[in-house]
């Protein structure tokens, strides 16, 4: 059997793998290390709890933040908390805008397995109006050079839904 080649970048290394299933990963000091191809598999049994409703809304095209309940405080989670991070009070749901803005971004080389077909792909934070915190999520269909702080952005939801955080995303206004 011929012995695995040998790669120096860990991209080729993947695509060795992809391939035959072993290579070996030379790095900057010159040690080799055999990686092999070795899939897995677990079902993964959860309960959302209290989360629950933020999921189920997701699946009709909802998007729930949270809001305190003080009557002083009343401030809005972009991403629900059952507690307010502020007054230490408990919160209840709340719909957001399905429109926002992008507060910030990123551009990611690298991603869980979710999201390596996508690799790279944009994360945003989203800020709507009425909230005071964000929500990240991935920002589809927007060129990287083409996006900025405060682009109109809205969001567009998995059908079916999957009861996943990926069940949601934004994109720009209009497209
Ligand atoms: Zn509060």
């Amino acid at each position: 059997m011929a012995k695995p080649r040998v790669f120096e970048r860990f991209r080729d290394v993947q695509e060795e793998l992809a391939r035959t299933g072993s290579a070996v990963f030379r790095d900057k000091d010159s040690v080799e290390s055999l990686v092999i191809d070795d899939p897995y598999s677990i079902h993964y049994i959860h309960s959302y709890a209290e989360d629950s409703p933020f999921f189920l809304a997701l699946a009709e095209g909802r998007i729930l933040g949270s809001r305190c309940t003080n009557p002083r405080c009343r401030f809005v989670f972009a991403t629900p908390r059952s507690h307010c991070m502020f007054c230490g009070r408990p919160t209840e749901w709340q719909e957001l805008p399905q429109k926002g803005r992008v507060h910030s971004w990123t551009t990611c080389h690298f991603g869980s397995e979710a999201f390596l077909k996508e690799t790279p792909y944009n994360l945003a934070l989203v800020e709507f109006d009425g909230a005071g915190s964000l929500l990240l999520c991935r920002l589809k269909d927007a060129v990287e050079s083409e996006i900025y702080v405060g682009m109109p952005v809205e969001a567009r939801f998995a059908d079916p839904a999957r009861y996943r955080i990926t069940d949601v995303w934004f994109v720009p206004s209009g497209t």
